[in-house]
Parts: structure tokens; C-alpha cells; sequence
């Protein structure tokens, strides 16, 4: 990877997450504190992708930044990468509310509010052209795969993602932390296998590009 080539994609998602700063399709763009872009390395080999920021998301601008956040640097270090390595983000970039009895409470993204941002998902896709998706819970993994996929059933395969990208399923951090006593050990081992598979696929030797015309013409095969 260029230096050139990594300050342009800086310069895209800079340029994105100043769109999205000022962006207002959903109710929820007027009830946020501060839009959530995402994070990481421009140009890395693996994404993740969850369903939305949470309070302290909101509050910081970051995504992942939550005991969840937490649990997935944790989770990352697991599998040799620090949080530097990836790029973060999710699939709405404010963050749902609903009303509860001591002020606005988390709740999943609506299909409508998803449909609104899928563009800027697409366009972070498309910038950091990642080697594999990891999508975070089941909202995520449903905004690529379907309504009718079932995280318990589906996760921890592989499927052709946006742009060909190998995409995975697995539970969200904060599912985790849900869980406890045996439960939560479960879901752990099931995370873990998910985890190992990737970084068995970050190890995988990356795609032969094609020759240009003009390799070609100077060193025919
Ligand atoms: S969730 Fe996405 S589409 Fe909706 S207002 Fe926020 S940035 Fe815009």
C-alpha cells in the first residue's frame, strides 16, 4: 500500500464522515450528540461492523468505546490485532433511542434508518476494500445477509459479502457481556471458534492481482 494511496483514503473518509456529521434522513439525526463515522486503519485487512453506537458512543463520537468496546479489544488481541489494525465502524451512524423511565434508552436501528445509511456502509466498504467483514451481531449481520438470517444457526461461516468480501457473522460484545455463568462461557467458545476462523483467513495469502496489459506484454507467461 502506497502513502499516496492511504492519504486518499483518509482524505475519503474524512470527507464521508464530515457527510454524515451534517446528515438528517433519519429521526434519529436530530436526538444524537454526535454522529459515529467510525475508526481504524484506512487500508486494513478486516472490518467489523455492528448495529449502532450506544450511549457512550454518542457521547464520544467513537465507535466501541463501551464495556462492549472493551470486550472487543480484548476479543482482537485474542487473535494478534490491536484496535489500530482494523477499521470499526457500524451500520447506522447515529445512535436509536427510545424513551425510558430515567431518559432515552439503546435500542436495534429500524430497517428504515439501516436503508438510510446503507450508502455510507457501502462507501467505507468500498474505501477501506477490507479482506474479510466480521458483522457483530444480528442486526449487522442482517443488513448483509438478509432478514431471515439466524445468528444462533448462520454465524461462524463464510459468505460472499458487499464487493465479494468474505463476511462472517458473530454474537456482539455486548451480547456477551448479557450472558452469564455457563451461558456466558458458551457463547465465548462459540465467539472464540468465530475469532480463530478469521484470523485464519487474515493468514490466508492474499489474492494474485491480475497483470496489466502492459506486465503482460513485458513478461508473457
Ligand atoms: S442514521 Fe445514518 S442516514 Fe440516518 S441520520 Fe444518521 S447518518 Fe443519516
Amino acid at each position: 500500500m502506497t502513502l499516496a494511496e492511504r492519504a486518499r483514503r483518509i482524505d475519503l473518509l474524512a470527507a464521508a464522515a464530515e457527510t454524515v456529521e451534517g446528515c438528517r434522513r433519519c429521526a434519529i439525526g436530530a436526538t444524537r450528540t454526535h454522529s459515529v463515522y467510525g475508526e481504524g486503519d484506512p487500508c486494513a485487512d478486516l472490518m467489523l461492523v455492528g448495529e449502532g453506537p450506544g450511549e457512550t458512543e454518542d457521547r464520544l463520537g467513537r465507535p466501541f468505546v463501551g464495556r462492549a468496546g472493551q470486550l472487543l479489544e480484548r476479543m482482537l488481541a485474542a487473535i494478534g490485532l490491536a484496535r489500530e489494525d482494523v477499521y470499526i465502524c457500524n451500520t447506522v451512524k447515529c445512535r436509536p433511542t427510545q424513551s425510558g423511565p430515567s431518559g432515552p434508552r439503546n435500542r436495534a436501528p429500524d430497517p428504515s434508518e439501516m436503508a438510510n445509511c446503507r450508502s455510507y456502509l457501502d462507501a467505507q466498504i468500498a474505501t477501506v476494500r477490507p479482506r474479510a467483514i466480521l458483522a457483530l451481531g444480528a442486526p449487522a449481520a442482517k443488513t448483509f445477509l438478509g432478514a431471515d438470517f439466524a445468528i444462533s444457526r448462520m454465524r461462524g461461516r463464510w459468505y460472499e459479502g458487499p464487493l465479494g468480501i468474505a463476511l462472517m457473522a458473530t454474537f456482539h460484545p455486548a451480547y456477551v457481556l448479557r450472558q452469564t455463568g455457563g451461558e456466558m462461557t458458551a457463547v465465548k467458545r462459540l465467539v472464540w471458534a468465530d475469532l480463530k476462523a478469521v484470523r485464519a483467513k487474515l493468514d490466508e495469502p492474499p489474492p494474485q492481482r491480475e497483470s496489466t496489459p502492459e506486465q503482460a506484454a513485458l513478461f508473457p507467461s
